[in-house]
């Protein structure tokens, strides 16, 4: 019988495996998330059927969960998923350290192993339970989204760290006669969870729920060492590296440190830069920006955080598509940290159905860029700012941009010549072969499909 469910849970695994792999590319990753899904399925019914349990509770659990997630999940706006993804980690951290407390309470005389997981799966848990609640309640705007910080900030946590690791080591040696010592653990990891999320700044609460996505998955790990539930080590550890692979390519396409962004408060809200920048800005008006896109031979979208609050992604299609039918190229530059969330452009552009394959990345497309004929950057700003490139004292400096600024002719549409997230100044809407597009990105990009509109009737 446990050759078969070891046998089962590995095929779930090499599903898992398997459809992580297919998440990577956007023409299989819908796919990818079925077949994973496929593998958790085989996982839990094999868990439940080994087990010979009652089902009562876990199908009033399996019911209410269901409720909650399917009516959260058709309900979340699309620029909310992060605060989804928070809630979600927060819940897989809760969850491991109650499976801990749990097991402890029905066996406080564990071998050496299984207490050491116990306490990492409260430890890790219990940080991503309440660290999640405080990011998600930065992001939805329920606590002040700026860094909340005090003297002996660092001091105190490293005090609740030490005293975390003391009490949890001393419980590992006689767990038994030591559930007061156990409940210090737990409240120790709900209290740093806090601590730790309220210095940084709402702006950068994607790279944290990242981070705590992959606690959550070390959490989950350790669960599966205390139940012995192979499976859930195989998941908790791939969600574990994964969540920490997504932080560092994070903390790269920003150019930072995943020290600077816990420790140094940043992001918090937009402050104006004072560098001076030379050279004149120069508006463009609809009608005379359609004569350019008409004339070009290739064009390259390049959507920012500007086009999420805009929700233009369907105009941009429309737009694409009247270029096409002008026999016009398309291609759309997607920066990795663009907008608010891991893969925003991506899944904005999705919803808009624009095709796979004219997406491109920043490192495929900055070598061409002297062929392109119009950049068009709607509502970014950060990712396509020159002075990460060229200017040693900005703090974007080192961050790697799409040098839209080498394209023959750069529109940029956005409202104002306000600063984007980092709060500093861009010195590509003064550059001789940009054009700037003032006002809300759909607006500006309806106005250029009924310019194209009329001259196709006309
Ligand atoms: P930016 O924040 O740099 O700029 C967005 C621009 O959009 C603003 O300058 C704003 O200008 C414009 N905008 C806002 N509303 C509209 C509108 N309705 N119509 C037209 N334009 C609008 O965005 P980027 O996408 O270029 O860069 C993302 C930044 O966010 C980077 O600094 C990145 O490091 C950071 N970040 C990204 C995360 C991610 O996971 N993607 C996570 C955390 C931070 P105006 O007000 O003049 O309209």
């Amino acid at each position: 019988m446990d050759f078969l469910i070891n046998l089962a849970y590995i095929v779930a695994s090499v599903l898992f495996i398997y459809g992580l792999k297919m998440l990577g590319r956007a023409e299989t990753a819908r796919r990818g998330n079925l077949v994973s899904a496929l593998g958790m399925l085989l996982a839990v019914v094999v868990t439940l059927l080994a087990g010979g349990l009652d089902f009562t509770w876990i199908i009033v659990g399996l019911v209410i969960g269901s409720a909650i997630g399917a009516i959260a999940a058709r309900s979340v706006k699309m620029t909310a998923m992060p605060e989804m993804v928070a809630l979600f980690n927060g819940s897989g951290g809760v969850a491991s350290l109650l499976v801990g407390w749990a097991e402890y309470l029905r066996n406080p005389d564990s071998v050496t192993f299984t207490a050491t997981a116990t306490v990492l799966a409260v430890l890790i848990g219990g940080v991503a339970f309440t660290g999640s609640v405080v990011a998600f309640g930065k992001l939805a705007g329920w606590i002040s989204g700026r860094p909340i910080r005090y003297r002996g900030q660092q001091f105190v946590n490293g005090l609740i760290v030490a005293a975390a690791v003391v009490c949890g080591v001393l419980f590992i040696l006689n767990p038994g006669g030591s559930y007061t010592l156990f409940l210090i653990v737990i409240a120790a990891a709900l209290i740093l969870g806090i601590l730790a999320v309220i210095p940084i700044g709402g702006a950068d609460m994607p790279i944290v729920i990242s981070l705590l996505n992959s606690y959550s998955g070390l959490a989950a790990s350790a669960a599966g060492f205390i139940l012995g539930n192979n499976v859930l080590i195989v998941a908790g550890s791939l969600v574990g590296a994964s969540g920490l692979i997504l932080t560092q390519i994070m903390c790269k396409s920003m150019n930072r440190s995943l020290a600077n962004v816990l420790f140094s408060g940043f992001g918090s809200v937009i402050q104006s830069s004072s560098s001076q920048v030379e050279g004149e800005v120069k508006a463009l008006s609809g009608e005379d920006a359609y004569y350019i896109l008409e004339a070009a031979s290739n064009v390259l979208f390049v959507p920012g955080y500007g086009m999420a609050v805009a929700q233009a992604q369907h105009a941009v299609r429309e737009l694409a598509d009247l270029l096409e039918e002008n026999g016009i190229e398309i291609r759309y530059a997607i920066h990795p940290v663009a907008g608010r969330m891991p893969g925003h452009m991506n899944v904005l552009l999705a919803e808009a159905n624009v095709p796979y394959e004219q997406l491109v990345e920043p490192e495929d497309v900055n070598p061409t860029m002297d062929t392109v004929d119009v950049a068009v950057v709607i509502g970014a700003n950060d990712v396509v700012n020159p002075a990460a490139r060229e200017d040693q004292g900005s703090p974007l400096y080192g961050m790697p941009i799409i040098n839209v600024d080498g394209a023959r002719t750069v529109f940029v549409l956005k409202r104002s010549m306000n600063p984007g997230f980092s709060g500093v100044q861009n010195p590509l809407f003064f550059k001789d072969n940009t054009r700037m597009l003032f006002g809300d990105a759909k607006t500006m990009l309806s106005e250029l499909i009924s310019e194209f509109k009329e001259a196709m009737a006309g």
